[in-house]
């Protein structure tokens, strides 16, 4: 699995402490299934249509934490759609994200990845079978090609695939040879633009199913604006779950999940969840009316 962060993917030490400090947290929460081959075959269908997960009574309690951060969460979410998860600060759509790319192991419940057709998937996580953008992601201080290629090493020569998956993020056209990094005489990137290079990195796999967890936090307006025009072009055809607090970009979603102190409150398109009055018409209706 691509997950922007791990730091066996660092290319330089100065990021290096702060990244295996970032490891070591992981590592505490995660539990691999080593015995849990994906079968070429689901792995097929899987990239071809997107995946499904059903996710059951789904629990997660943070080491040292007193109370449990995802409070049994059901939830399925179909093969090719668009999902956006939505929520206050702190309800836990961070780590549900986490808990379903396989980075913490669930403290009760369960996720069962299937292909287009019903299928269970075994080590989808595990076996390189999803894609990532996460908030916390680490800038590597090497070329923007090796970045971009990065859990698709096949595509590390082609130039094409390199420069068309950093198009589709929005990104400025590189020279895919240039050196990431002020610090070692290279090109700095500001926050927007990293976004983008992790963004392209992402792309660049053929995974069937991709998270983006808020990933124009660092955008200016307009970028924001292209970036989910990017997300629905990119994301058809594959199963993508969108974090965000626009609820102008959720509404785009083929459907909106709204995380409440780590349970399922609300889920439906934008115009059901409009007319149920509930708590996403009321965060949708203060947005807008903040924006006018
Ligand atoms: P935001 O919209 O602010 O990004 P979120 O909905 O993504 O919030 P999470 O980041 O999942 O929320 O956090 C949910 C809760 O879990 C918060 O109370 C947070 O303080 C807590 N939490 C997050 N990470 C950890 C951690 N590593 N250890 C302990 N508690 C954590």
């Amino acid at each position: 699995m691509l997950v922007s962060g791990l730091p066996g993917l660092i290319g330089s030490g100065v990021t290096l402490r702060r990244q295996q400090m970032r490891w070591d947290d992981y590592n505490a929460y995660m539990s691999l299934e080593d015995d849990a081959p994906i079968t070429d075959e689901g792995q097929t269908a899987a990239s071809s249509g997107g995946m499904a997960v059903q996710i059951t009574g789904l629990r997660f309690r943070y080491p040292g934490v007193e109370r449990e951060t995802i409070r049994g969460v059901d939830l399925t979410i179909t093969a090719g759609s668009r999902v956006a998860l939505v929520g206050d600060n702190g309800a836990g759509k961070s780590t549900l994200v986490k808990l379903l790319a396989g980075l913490y192991a669930p403290t009760g419940g369960e996720v069962v990845w299937k292909d287009g057709s019903g299928r269970r998937l075994m080590g989808v996580a595990e076996g390189g079978g999803l894609s990532a953008v996460f908030q916390d992601f680490a800038k590597l201080y090497i070329s923007v090609r090796e970045h971009t290629a990065i859990g698709r090493l096949d595509a590390l020569a082609d130039d094409a695939a390199l420069h068309e998956a950093l198009r589709l993020a929005g990104s400025k056209p590189y020279d895919l040879d240039v050196q990431l990094g002020a610090m070692f005489g290279g090109f700095e990137p500001s926050g927007g633009e990293w976004q983008k290079l992790v963004t392209a990195r992402a792309l660049l796999r053929d995974s069937g199913f991709v998270f983006f967890d808020e990933p124009t936090a660092a955008l200016d307006p307009l970028a924001e604006k292209e970036a989910f025009e990017m997300f629905m072009e990119v994301t058809a055809g594959r199963t993508a779950l969108l974090v965000t607090h626009r609820l102008g970009a959720a509404k785009l979603a083929d459907s909106i999940i709204v995380l409440q102190d780590g349970t399922v409150a609300e889920q439906g398109t934008h115009e059901q969840l409009m007319a149920l009055g509930g708590v996403y018409s009321r965060m949708f209706r203060l947005q807008s009316s903040w924006y006018e």
